[in-house]
């Protein structure tokens, strides 16, 4: 990019956000001779659990080694990876970006944005400390893990219907504990799945052995279960796609399926861009979105106003 920049304050291209979809983008461009910097407070989704499924190749890793694996194989083409938290992007008016830490300014060439996904927990006791080990979010992630087991299944009512259908593909014990009103439709057909439906309101998780025992309900039933799935609102984890281009009303980053965004030199990939996403689609997206960026890269040098 600029030679006239000191070393450590530009970068052709600045990632936010260093999970999955992150490093993928940070492996192609890396491996594209790009100065990478990838910008990661240390959160990510997946170190919710234990060990990773359903993604080819590291299947019962555990997300510890997963995300070190990926971070040596950036770093080893030049990639840097920062432990840093942005606090702002600026766009420039030369087309730049200004990114800002806490620590350290930068000015990239583009920006992607990879910043993840916050799941917005209830307050039920219990829950938080049994969150991705016997409550679970997804049933392609775990429904094998849970296969034959006694299952609750509570949470927002627009999720929930399709989450109890989908766990009968693994198990004969559904019950949903909801006060939500379901219609008559979507009511026989779990029905005629075996879905049990109790119209009452989970008020907390009951561990023994820091494992899941029991549920409890308001009004005082107890139901002994091997997992909870919970359908949880989402919302984007970080403020900065809002402060740039169109998103959400949840803050999630509105983008074509190339992560591109509704300003140029910008690009939002992961559960930024879409919040049901896996980690092998945060993976695709970040494979996907390198060579959209380096190709705006040579477009920018070849004239600097496009
Ligand atoms: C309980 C649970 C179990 C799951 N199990 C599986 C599974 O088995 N298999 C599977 O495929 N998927 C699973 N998922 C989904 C998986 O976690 C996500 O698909 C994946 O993490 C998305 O990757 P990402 O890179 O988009 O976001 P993340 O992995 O969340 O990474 C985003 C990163 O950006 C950082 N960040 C955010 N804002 C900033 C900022 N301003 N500055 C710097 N850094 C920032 C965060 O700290 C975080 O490190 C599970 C999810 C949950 C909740």
């Amino acid at each position: 990019m600029s030679a006239a920049l000191e070393p450590g304050t530009w970068a052709d291209v600045a990632i936010v956000g260093g999970g999955a979809a992150g490093l993928s983008a940070a492996l192609f461009l890396a491996r594209a001779q790009r100065r990478v910097v990838v910008f990661d407070a240390g959160r990510p989704r997946i170190a919710a659990v234990t060990h990773i499924h359903e993604l080819l190749g590291s299947e019962n890793t555990t997300p510890d080694d997963f995300l070190a694996h990926a971070r040596n194989e950036t770093v080893g083409y030049g990639a840097e990876i920062r432990n840093e938290e942005v606090v702002s992007v600026e766009p420039r008016p030369d087309g730049r970006f200004d990114v800002h830490s806490v620590d350290t300014s930068t000015t990239a060439g583009a920006v992607v944005l990879a910043t993840g996904l916050v799941d917005v927990l209830p307050d039920i006791p219990g829950l938080t400390e049994l969150w991705g080990r016997d409550v679970h979010v997804c049933p392609c992630f775990s429904g094998h893990e849970v296969r034959n087991a006694h299952i609750i299944v509570m949470g927002i009512a627009e999720q929930l219907a399709q989450s109890a259908k989908f766990l009968t593909a693994w198990t004969p014990h559904v019950t949903v504990i909801t006060r939500s009103k379901f219609d008559a439709t979507t009511v026989r057909r779990l029905h005629r799945l075996d879905v049990t439906m109790i119209d009452d309101d989970v008020s907390e998780l009951e561990l023994a052995d820091q494992r899941l025992a029991a549920v409890h309900t308001e009004t005082g039933r107890r139901l002994e279960a091997d997992a909870v799935f919970i359908a949880t609102p989402l919302r984007a984890r970080s403020h900065l796609a809002a402060t740039l281009c169109d998103v959400t009303t949840d803050g999630f980053a509105v983008t074509d399926i190339d992560g591109s965004t509704s300003r140029r030199g910008l690009w939002a990939i992961g559960n930024a861009r879409d919040p049901i996403g896996h980690l092998a689609h945060a993976v695709a997206d970040g494979a996907r979105v390198g060579p959209w960026v380096n190709d705006y890269l040579i477009d920018r040098t070849l004239d600097p106003t496009s």
